[in-house]
């Protein structure tokens, strides 16, 4: 017998398997975490949220009206390593014991970046400094980033995934995908008898998913993510379940077409840009994104034009030049 979900925050996907929309201080007001529970099999959480007092209520509540507490999970999966995902790993970990997985590449670069983020965050700093991040805001996004850091806790022991291996949720066998670009490991889980995926980041309505340079990422990310793009184009799921604004969408196909258009008309524009007057990133962020946004906005909007134009610098259709006196790099046709 199935429990009807009691909580209105709790949508059942398919089978076994509901997506709880748990709180998160963010623009986004929600993440999904999935929670699967077939009868007498493993119970399995997808992602777990940031750590708030909130969302840790959220959770308990969504597991109670599954007939679960904390203690009842034995495995976890990650879609990638960003606060509002990877945030509860540790506490879900330490309360029941469970496994927590993530794709192989990203345990060696996002989760990483957890357990070593005193030694990295100089290198971020300077990284956004030499793309043209002023003073004032450098000290501004240090504190912000020591902020989110305290809401994350890492897992003690995370074990790999890989593309292509299989996974089974709700008595159904769900593919591996990797899906990079929002981040360099991001995981997706695709079932083709019911053409369900679920997507964490990957995809998002309403909003297009941030696709971040930063010190400690791949070298391309917004190429990683044109060719994710092309990928679930190709998929064309019926549903997938999303991390934000969902929790399950449709029309992937057409919203993943949508978007490697914006991203084309943003890559137009930058050229354009660049080409009529030699700039940082950091100048052309605030061409880019016009209008007023806080600190971690502007740290999203730098990352973001900065994955553009290094896209652009790869394809070779923009140069970059180090301006000593200023201490920046700036792009240029
Ligand atoms: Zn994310
Ligand atoms: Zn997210």
């Amino acid at each position: 017998m199935t429990a009807e979900p009691a909580s209105p925050l709790l949508t059942h996907v398919l089978g076994d398997l509901h997506a709880l929309q748990v709180p998160i201080p963010y623009p986004m007001k929600y993440v999904t975490v999935l929670i699967d529970r077939p009868a007498g099999g493993p119970v399995t959480m997808i992602d777990t949220a940031l750590d708030t007092p909130e969302a840790r209520q959220a959770i308990e509540d969504g597991l109670g009206a599954l007939g679960l507490h904390w203690a009842d999970v034995d495995r976890v999966i990650i879609t990638h390593h960003h606060p509002d995902h990877y945030g509860l790993a540790g506490v879900v970990e330490e309360r029941s014991g469970a496994s927590v997985h993530m794709l192989d590449v990203e345990i060696g670069r996002g989760e990483r970046y957890w357990h070593l983020w005193e030694e990295w965050l100089p290198g971020h700093l300077k990284h956004m400094r030499d793309h043209g991040l002023p003073a004032e805001s450098l000290n501004d996004m240090g504190a912000d980033n020591r902020r989110g850091r305290e809401r994350v806790h890492p897992a003690a022991r995370v074990q790999p995934l890989r593309e292509g291996q299989h996974v089974t949720l709700s008595g159904l066998e769900w593919e591996v995908l990797w899906l990079p670009g929002h981040a360099d490991g991001h995981l997706g889980l695709w079932n083709e008898q019911q053409s369900v995926l679920i997507a964490g980041d990957a995809i998002l309505p309403r909003i297009s998913p941030n696709v971040g340079l930063y010190a400690y990422t791949r070298p391309d990310p917004l190429g990683d993510y044109l060719q994710t793009l092309g990928k679930l184009e190709a998929l064309n799921p019926a549903r997938a379940v999303v991390g934000h604004h969902g929790p399950v969408m449709e029309g992937v196909q057409a919203r993943a077409r949508e978007l490697r258009g914006h991203h084309h008309e943003r890559l137009d524009f930058m050229k354009a840009e660049a080409a009529r007057e030699a700039r940082s990133a950091y100048d052309l962020s605030l061409v880019m994104f016009n209008r007023e946004l806080n600190v971690s906005g502007r740290r999203f909007a730098l990352a973001e034009t900065l994955a553009h134009l290094e896209h652009l610098r790869l394809l070779g259709q923009l140069y970059r030049t180090w301006n000593e006196p200023r201490g920046v790099w700036l792009y240029h046709a």
